[in-house]
């Protein structure tokens, strides 16, 4: 590992109140593909931008009929977490974590063991459905287990209404407080690492310029390129996998 690591390994054993932002990145060694990566999932089809857009699914079945299919064969429902995972859990263990900023949806920070209260989940999960209609909200698998028999586009059991998962999609909001939590969490922050995200998607992308002018060091471990590099103290380009382990000494 570079030189490069081994320093900020020293500010990881120095820090008290470290925040970790996490994009879709830590989730591809556990074989969930990302969006704007080189494999990522929009990058090799533009249409499916659409399944993630509020306006496309509220208003086109057929938009629905495929978002179904393909939370179906979601790999997230079978995937593991990977040592990049585990090293904030260890993070967490040392009191060091202050908190767990993710704009993933598949819950394996939890599945890690990191704790409910640390993690921010911006953009919501894809392990509850709510109804857009009504708002009713419940367990993801039971409406999954509708689809796979036979509904291609499940109603909500209390009012017809549109079943969607309760994941944030383009053209929605966040939930109200979600952002506030993650923003006043970064300003708190003494050590900053955003782990795998191309730091696109704002309002999330912001807490980053936030932290460092409130004073955390800043570390980027992607394997593009972001907007935030050049403000940042340190930028590491190798496998999250690795790096994370190698900067906490978790492995
Ligand atoms: P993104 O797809 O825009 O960017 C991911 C970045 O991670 C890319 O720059 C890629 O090069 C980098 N990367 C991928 N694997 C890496 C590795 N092993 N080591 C180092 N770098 C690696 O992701 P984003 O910024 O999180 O935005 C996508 C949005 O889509 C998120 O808001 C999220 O809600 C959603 N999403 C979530 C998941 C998930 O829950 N696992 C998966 C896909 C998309
Ligand atoms: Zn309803």
């Amino acid at each position: 590992m570079s030189a490069r690591i081994d320093e900020v390994r020293g500010w990881v054993a120095a820090a008290k109140r470290i925040v970790v932002l996490t994009g879709a990145g830590i989730s591809t060694e556990s074989g969930i593909p990302d969006f704007r990566g080189p494999n990522g999932l929009w990058t090799r089809d533009p249409e499916a931008e659409k399944l993630s857009d509020i306006r496309y699914y509220v208003a086109d079945p057929d938009v629905r009929r495929k978002a179904w299919q393909k939370r179906l064969s979601n790999p997230a429902w079978t995937a593991q977490p990977n040592p990049g995972h585990e090293a904030i859990v260890e993070l967490e263990r040392r009191g060091k974590l202050h908190a767990l900023i993710t704009q993933n949806i598949d819950g394996l920070h939890q599945r890690a063991g990191s704790s409910t209260e640390r993690v921010i989940e911006v953009h919501g999960t894809m392990h509850s459905v709510l109804c857009w209609d009504c708002g009713w909200r419940g367990p993801m698998l039971p409406t999954l287990d509708r689809v796979r028999s036979g509904e291609p586009d499940p109603a909500c059991a209390e009012c017809g209404g549109i079943l969607k998962s309760a994941t944030i999609l383009f053209g929605e909001g966040l939930a109200p407080g979600v952002m506030e939590r993650a923003m006043a969490a970064a300003l708190e922050a003494d050590l900053f690492l955003a782990v795998g995200s191309t730091l696109q998607v704002y309002p999330v992308a912001g807490v980053v310029p936030a932290a460092k002018s409130a004073g955390a060091r800043v570390v980027i471990v992607n394997a593009d390129e972001t907007q935030f590099d050049r403000l940042a103290d340190a930028v590491l380009r190798e496998p999250i996998g690795k790096a994370l382990p190698a900067m906490i000494g978790s492995r």
